[in-house]
């Protein structure tokens, strides 16, 4: 019998998964993702769940035939580490993954991908139609995209292709990003910017409304409660769904995918504020060929099962090659 490892890191969680030869998950644990005090504690920490994933499943964990890691980035592919993760503290410089993995499951077929491409990866094995060209886009804390073009699934030479939520959207550059730099379409839309976007918003346009602007707990989630009864929140959605739709035109003119595919707590809390006004906005944006806009099928097992896909497939998603 074959067994097959799944591994998602976040920087949240660790979870793990370990499925037989079909792929049917026999076991799983996860555990918070230790924020300190090195790169180290947090492999130890993914050690430890991939060992209570296998004891669940009741597999020794050398009898693993591979394991796909979907990871935080940004990665280093030769050395098969996270290297200074951008959502972790600093005291986190890097966090070695393929090399102990490989020796704890005491196999080489060990793949590692950042998360977004493991996303991708586990959208086309587990659709329908397995498609060659497609897009996996999360809209997260961050903002990023696997992509799959001609049946290759992209990886970059150093693991970091992708990285879509560094675009650059505003050439005006008015709100910094979390990397540091101006105009990025991540700096306005991810889960983690749209409260520092909407507060600009609010302060160049200088409006009324019941949102909780400047206290520490306004959040993302307030914006999309309150667009349905508060016409700047429904002003802040509409301009989230402007850049949204812009990055996804960006990637479309790229990649040319089928379909695209979109998770990530953003997207999956607000399908249809967050895709409704993408698929609106495509026609007029894209001189291409549109592809079809998806809400995940996966919800937030997209990476582990990803991971998991990645294993069983040498790393491409492709079921051809079970
Ligand atoms: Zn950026």
């Amino acid at each position: 019998m074959a067994y097959y490892v799944g591994v998602d890191l976040g920087a949240t969680n660790i979870r793990s998964v370990v499925a037989d030869g079909d792929g049917t998950i026999i076991g799983a644990a996860d555990d918070g993702t230790p924020q300190g005090p090195t790169g180290i504690a947090v492999t130890e920490a993914v050690l430890g769940v991939v060992r209570e994933a296998c004891e669940a499943a009741g597999v020794d964990p050398e009898r693993a035939n591979a394991a796909g890691i979907g990871a935080i980035g940004p990665l280093d592919l030769a050395e098969g580490t996270v290297e200074d993760p951008a959502n972790l503290p600093d005291t986190i410089d890097r966090i070695p993954l393929t090399g102990p993995i490989s020796k704890l499951l005491d196999t080489e077929r060990v793949f590692l991908h950042n998360d977004t491409v493991a996303g991708v990866i586990g959208e086309r094995f587990h659709s329908e139609r397995n498609p060659d060209d497609m897009v996996y886009l999360t809209i997260s804390s961050g903002i990023g995209a696997g992509v799959c073009v001609d049946g290759n699934v992209l990886a970059g030479w150093d693991g970091n292709a992708g990285e879509v939520g560094h675009l650059t959207l505003d050439p005006e550059g008015k709100i910094t990003c979390g990397c540091g730099h101006d105009g990025h379409w991540e700096g306005y839309c991810s889960g983690n910017n749209i409260p520092d976007y909407a507060e600009y918003l609010a302060e160049v346009e200088g409006v009324e409304t019941a949102l909780p602007l400047g206290e520490p707990d306004f959040s993302a989630v307030d914006v999309f409660e309150h667009a349905a009864d508060d016409a700047f929140a429904a002003h802040v959605v509409d301009r989230l769904g402007h850049w949204n739709a812009m990055g996804v035109a960006n990637i479309v003119h790229s990649f040319a995918p089928l379909v695209i595919y979109v998770g990530g707590a953003v997207a999956l809390n607000n399908p249809e504020q967050v895709l409704g006004p993408i698929r609106e906005r495509m026609d007029e944006m894209v001189m291409t060929n549109v592809p079809e806009i998806r809400l995940t099928t996966l919800g937030d097992d997209v990476v582990v099962k990803g991971a998991l896909a990645s294993a069983m497939t040498g790393g491409t998603g492709d079921r051809t090659r079970l």
